[in-house]
């Protein structure tokens, strides 16, 4: 998709404004990418229409490329059919018992498995941490106070009662991490083990249950029945449907008959570490408008993070971090301005404080390199390359600034070879400005490049 969207950026060049002739053939391209990507195929006729009400007749901004501020708006629309944030477990209020999670989902989705690495996520209290996007809001909410004591008491429940050996796949993992699990005769039941399981866990005091139940090979009755019943015992604050990365388009008919049959709160999108695009996380979002809430990236215990819109969004489209480049720009261009550069470019009147400004805004959109590796395919210059690059922006622009104004209006005195000595050192006037008092801290090339 990279490279067909580097296609459409291309063919975009040289627009001011997105119309249906300029765009179509790029938005089919895109809708084409999607489908590669598995994302269902309602989702994305859906997403292209948004995509198409949104960026036809709309202007495209000073100093960003038209194909960047397309692919801008289509990454929008994803995030937003994802929901915006990262949506954190819910958890009961303390002294209301512990709180409790179900996770449903097929055989080999990875239950078992995020039925640990979630047991090992809210021991380490990492469901207590604010959000990193919510870090990143321009006001964040005030940090909890940082919790103290020991860790949160973890209970794993296993109820999957028709194979054996994923009770002992259950206790292998809780013995790596070091947590409880309850286990019971499996003739008993998965509904009574769940309500077993849930008394121990109430009685000692534990903050947090997993209960990690059977799956099937398909979809059938008696499964969701059972996943029902379990749900209606032990009525969980979190019915988390399990889902394989790699199910593709699937995973749109599997989350409404979970969503349908038995109601689900969110998702855990596993094996996100595949070559899979990640169609599916769309398609779980747009069917039932649960957030998924963490996706596994490994077979680890550790390797389970909280699921962010934006970065699954990137993914899909395949992109880099170009459309965080796209909003830097956006900020740092005054439309304006940039309008008056390009325009003195054109004319042959660009000089040396032109040449200012313009720095100027590319230093405040951050460093060289951070910019660069958001470009999709810059990847291959060095770190060192990037250095050097922006050490001799700065030493430009610090020889700039100890020209004379008059120096930097005319950049054709410096072909004329030598400063000629000021006519009347006393006379600031004569000298056409401040120089040559020592100006600003460049006293040497060196210092000021640092
Ligand atoms: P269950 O049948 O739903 O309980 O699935 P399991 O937890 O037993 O997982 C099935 C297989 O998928 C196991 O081999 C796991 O190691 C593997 N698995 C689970 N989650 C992930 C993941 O995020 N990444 C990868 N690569 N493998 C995973
Ligand atoms: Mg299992």
């Amino acid at each position: 998709l990279a490279e067909k969207m580097d296609q459409t950026v291309r063919k975009l060049r040289g627009t001011d404004k997105m119309t249906e002739a300029n765009i179509g053939g790029a938005l089919k391209e895109v809708r084409r990418a999607m489908l590669d990507a598995d994302v269902n195929l309602r989702v994305v006729n859906q997403l292209i229409a948004d995509v198409r009400e949104r960026a036809v007749g709309q202007d495209v901004v000073a100093g960003v490329e038209p194909g960047q501020q397309f692919i801008k708006i289509i990454y929008e629309e994803l995030t937003r059919v994802m929901g915006k944030d990262a949506a954190p477990l819910s958890t009961r209020a303390a002294g209301a018992g512990p709180t409790v999670v179900l996770l449903a989902g097929l055989q080999g989705a990875g239950k078992t498995t995020a039925a640990a690495k979630l047991a090992l996520y809210v021991k380490s209290r990492k469901a207590e941490k604010p959000s990193a996007a919510a870090a990143l809001e321009a006001n964040p909410p005030p940090a909890p106070p940082a919790p103290t004591g020991p860790p949160p008491k973890v209970l794993l429940v296993a109820c999957d009662v028709y194979r054996p050996a994923a009770v002992e796949q259950l206790q292998t993992l809780a013995g790596m991490i070091d947590v409880d699990v309850f286990t019971d005769d499996l003739s008993l039941g998965a509904v009574e083990i769940a309500r077993r399981g849930l008394a121990v866990a109430t009685e000692g005091k534990y903050h947090t249950v997993i209960i990690d139940t059977a799956g099937r090979q398909v979809i059938n009755d008696k499964l969701m029945r059972e996943l029902r019943d379990v749900k209606a015992a032990a009525k969980p604050d979190e019915t988390l449907l399990v889902v394989d990365a790699m199910t593709g388009q699937e995973a749109a008919n599997l989350t409404r008959a979970f969503n349908d049959d038995v109601g689900i709160t969110g998702a855990i999108l596993t094996k996100l570490d595949g070559d899979t695009r990640g169609g599916a996380a769309l398609s779980v979002q747009s069917v039932s408008g649960k957030p998924i809430k963490f996706v596994g990236t490994g077979e680890k215990v550790e390797r389970l993070e909280p699921f962010f819109p934006e970065r699954m969004a990137s993914r899909i489209l395949g992109m880099g971090d170009v459309l965080t480049l796209v909003d830097k720009a956006e900020e740092a261009m005054d439309a304006k301005e940039a309008e008056a550069l390009t325009k003195r470019m054109v004319d042959n009147t660009f000089d040396f404080e032109d040449f200012l400004k313009q720095s100027k805004m590319i230093s405040t959109m951050g460093s060289f390199g951070g910019l660069m590796k958001m470009l999709p395919g810059v990847g291959s210059i060095s770190g060192q390359q990037m250095a050097a690059a922006e050490q001799k922006l700065k030493l430009a622009t610090c020889l700039i600034n100890s020209m004379t104004p008059t120096e930097r209006k005319q950049p054709d005195l410096l072909a004329s070879g030598g400063r000629p000595p000021p006519a009347s050192p006393a006379s600031p006037a004569a000298r056409g400005g401040r120089w040559p008092t020592p100006r600003r801290s460049c006293r040497t090339f060196s210092a000021c490049a640092r």
